[in-house]
């Protein structure tokens, strides 16, 4: 492809046609142009014909990128939620990053979601700009830390407007306040700008954790306690061992998200750390995520349980409901409130996730171990289970071969000591509405006035399957040497 060279002041027009072969050899197409020295400011304007089957995405990188995985230059990505954006040395539209802009050989990304048999035919106008200003560097990040031991709450999945959402970062923040979060990771699609705002922001009262959603054609994966952005771009093959070698580079973890329709995981499994079993209401196809992670602990994975609500911050804050920011609720113990604690205990599976910030309290150990543990043992295992928040609805333990023992909580603060024959390679412990089952369809199907999807199946909610209000990580067990 020619590469045009920009004049300032003057626009570049770029038309091409992107047809599926061409996303049949990479998702992600390249589209250079040189960007000449002293420039402090470039436009970009994006146009096509969007329909149904015909959905692109965009981005942009400097001169400083290499091929995948590149671990510099990296400038911004909207993918589908605008038509046009600017970056400069002072400012960017949010998705972007400001900053220094070098001369060179720089690259739009074309990400090809969805294109037509007929192909699409694409516009893109560039100007760019040498008037002068300043320079903008990433402001450093607070690093607030509580010094106290405890159960810890937070939403580890949600968006701005740095990625598809209407609202902005201090919408989100003060949603999170509202909701009565510790820590909250902001995930937006393919970017870390959002980053810029919360970084400086992280406080005792609301820890922010680096996040990113790794967007993809095949699958969604989100990416926790990273330094700086990861290449998202994996091939139409999936390069899942470079992406996992990029996360822990960065002594960052990777989840693997929403593994449901209509976006479930497509490529073959990483060496992942998490899994989000719980996303958004439990009752939008969650069971079948479970059944899936059932699988993985059966096969002797290890694998921490987490949930996230995906919330994207609407432009206006919204009434309070049994979906939204914090629904569920991962809750974490801590040895002390900081980023890296709260990553830490997201790998090792130190807690368990609730429908919301209040839901139940759900702690067990097993041979005295936590949640999370690995327990040696092929004797019968002794637990002490905690259970706050729960009157009236059933406590299930869950082994490899399935639901191993089952009991109705008989009391909103319970504390039990029992003991199980040894489950297999694990156990995990669950609570299902029973008493709160009516409440919580009555809530939903109020709320819903369809606005969210469920899956056909559960269409019909009286007939909806058993709702989970809290799950635990599991313990694991192995036999003794
Ligand atoms: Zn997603
Ligand atoms: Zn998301």
């Amino acid at each position: 492809m020619a590469s045009p060279v920009l004049a300032p002041g003057q626009v570049s027009e770029i038309n091409l046609t992107v047809t599926p072969a061409n996303k049949a050899r990479t998702p992600f197409l390249e589209i250079p142009f040189q960007l000449p020295s002293g420039m402090t400011r470039l436009d970009v304007g994006f146009e096509y014909a969007k329909a149904e089957d015909c959905a692109l995405d965009i981005g942009i990188m400097d001169s400083r990128a290499t091929d995948y995985p590149t671990r510099s230059g990296f400038r911004g990505w909207s993918g589908s939620a605008r038509n046009e954006f600017f970056v400069a040395t002072d400012a960017a539209t949010p998705g972007y990053y400001a900053g220094w802009m070098p001369p060179g050989s720089w690259k739009l990304l074309l990400g090809m979601y969805r294109v037509p048999d007929s192909g699409v035919a694409v516009r893109l106008t560039l100007m760019a700009d040498a008037a002068p200003r300043g320079v903008t560097a990433m402001p450093k990040p607070a690093t607030p830390r509580v010094e106290h031991p405890g159960w810890y709450r937070g939403d580890l999945h949600c968006h701005t407007h740095h990625s598809d959402a209407r609202g902005g970062p201090e919408l989100l923040a003060e949603s999170a306040r509202l909701a009565g979060l510790d820590f909250l990771a902001v995930t937006d699609h393919n970017t870390t700008s959002q980053w810029r705002y919360f970084g400086p922001r992280s406080s005792e009262d609301l820890v922010f954790i680096p996040g990113m959603e790794v967007t993809t054609y095949r699958g969604h994966a989100n990416v926790f306690g990273l330094n700086e952005w990861v290449d998202f771009r994996l091939g139409n093959g999936g390069d899942l061992d470079a992406l996992v070698r990029e996360v822990r580079r960065q002594g960052a973890i990777l989840s693997i998200n929403h593994d449901k329709e209509p976006l479930p995981w497509d490529y073959d499994y990483p060496d992942m750390d998490c899994m989000e079993v719980f996303h958004g209401h439990w009752l939008t196809g969650n069971d079948g995520v479970l059944a899936k992670y059932d699988r993985f602990l059966a096969d002797g994975r290890r694998v921490s349980l987490i949930g996230g609500s995906d919330y994207h911050q609407p432009a206006e804050q919204e009434r309070p409901g049994p979906v939204g920011l914090g629904k569920p609720t991962t809750v974490l113990w801590l040895p002390c409130l900081d980023a890296p604690a709260v990553v830490e205990a997201l790998r090792s599976g130190h807690g368990y996730v609730t429908e919301s910030p209040n839901g139940p309290h759900l702690a067990f150990t097993a041979n005295g171990q936590p949640m999370g543990s690995t327990v040696t043992g092929s004797d019968d295992i002794a637990l002490e289970v905690e259970v706050t928040g729960a009157s009236g609805d059933r406590l299930v333990w869950v082994g490899e071969a399935g639901p191993v023992s089952e009991k109705l909580i008989p009391g909103d603060a319970w504390k039990e000591t029992m003991r199980l024959p040894m489950p297999g390679r694990f156990l995990r412990a669950e609570i299902l509405a029973d008493a709160s089952r009516a409440k919580a369809i009555k809530d939903l199907m109020d709320w819903c006035e369809n606005r969210i999807e469920l899956p056909r199946a559960q269409q019909s909610l009286t007939d909806a399957p058993p709702i989970r209000r809290t799950l635990s990580n599991p313990v694991y067990f192995e036999a003794p040497k």
